[in-house]
């Protein structure tokens, strides 16, 4: 037996399943401010729909099509959800609090086809694209997490997968993400996070600047690059920045390059100055991210004062610089690694 759709799924579907029931087009969106703004469970709960076209929702529409494989809460208030999709695969999303902000990180695919060697989402390659309503039932599942007079203030893209190798069903729930009836999250408080696809890049510049763009970076060099960062081999760096400053030209907002720090890799004085020459006279904010260790994989972080000389290198160059602190670390809150663990508690 075929399951029932999802209600979340954009289309025409419910468009023409509410005409067939004889009901107004308008009654879609009251399902979805019930569902993103209301935070209503079930049909049961939409108590200003008639009763018997709650029934028929019921019947004929899912709203849940994960469930939650597990839920962690760290000390520091981030809570980390293991979903099982409907066919079995297993995705993850976090809810960082930080003071008056509430940020959700979703996934946009089910592994990773970028290979980036320190990170844990592509150590198995890509699955599958997550549909868009998979990845608006992620913001539904962290809202719920919050209590009620509090509500989701940003959302990354930077959880597993590469959203610009998903864009046809991540546009779609980045929209449903904004519209003021939901949950009314502003374009720019939406954070989409890419290894640097330049196509990808050059279509939201197009289609949607208004999204804050962050460009993994890793390392300023194409032969570093590549080594750390596999997709990169195709690419170059020079199609990387070009494709960057052109968004920046779209949006004329800043860009972010991230930097995960690896000791003995990229941390180098010298490797900070090269950086700084790639990113001198750009309008861009250096976010370094802290490593967190993936357990079977060779990398650490580096040692304290290799660190500071390199933030100190970058300080003196002139560039922009966050220093991302670790938050829920402790529940295996970085990409892919909570999925990993569970996948390896599974086989034995
Ligand atoms: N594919 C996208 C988005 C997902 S990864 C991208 O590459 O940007 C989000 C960020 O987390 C990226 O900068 C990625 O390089 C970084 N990351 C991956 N594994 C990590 C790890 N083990 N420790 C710290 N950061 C990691």
């Amino acid at each position: 037996m075929q399951p029932l759709p999802h209600i979340l799924e954009p289309g025409d579907s419910l468009a023409t399943w509410l005409a067939d029931q004889g009901q107004p087009a308008w009654r879609a969106r009251s399902i979805h401010r019930w569902l993103f703004g209301r935070r209503a469970s079930s049909f049961a709960d939409m108590t200003d729909l008639p009763a018997d076209l709650r029934g028929r929702l019921e019947a004929d529409y899912r709203i849940w099509t994960t469930s939650i494989a597990r839920h962690h809460r760290a000390e520091d208030g981030t809570e980390k959800l293991l979903l099982e999709l409907h066919d079995g695969q297993r995705i993850e999303c976090v809810l960082l609090r930080d003071q008056d902000r509430r940020t959700v990180c979703i996934s946009s695919q089910v592994g990773c086809a970028m290979g980036c060697v320190f990170c844990a989402s592509g150590i198995d390659g890509v699955v599958r694209n997550l549909s868009t309503g998979e990845i608006l039932e992620q913001l539904l599942r962290l809202a719920r997490l919050l209590p009620p007079d509090e509500r989701i203030s940003h959302i990354v893209v930077m959880g597993m997968g590469e959203p610009l190798a998903n864009l046809d069903r991540l546009l779609p729930a980045l929209a449903e993400a904004q519209h003021p009836d939901g949950l009314g999250i502003s374009q720019r408080r939406i954070t989409v996070s890419t290894v640097g696809l330049p196509a990808g890049i050059d279509r939201l510049a197009a289609e949607n600047p208004g999204y804050h763009l962050a460009v993994s970076l890793h390392a300023a060099d194409d032969a570093l690059r590549t080594r750390l960062v596999p997709v990169n081999r195709a690419i170059g760096l020079a199609d990387v920045m070009a494709s960057a400053d052109r968004y920046w030209e779209s949006s004329g907002r800043r860009l972010t390059f991230e930097y995960v720090l690896l000791g003995g890799v990229n941390d180098s004085p010298e490797q900070a100055r090269s950086l700084v020459r790639l990113l001198g006279g750009r309008a861009a904010l250096l976010n370094v991210i802290p490593y967190n260790a993936v357990a079977g994989l060779p990398w650490r972080e580096p040692t304290p004062a290799a660190r500071e000389a390199f933030l100190d290198a970058v300080r003196t160059g002139g560039v922009n610089v966050q220093v991302r602190r670790r938050k829920g670390a402790r529940i295996d809150a970085a990409c892919g690694q909570l999925r990993r663990l569970d996948a390896q508690a599974r086989t034995v």
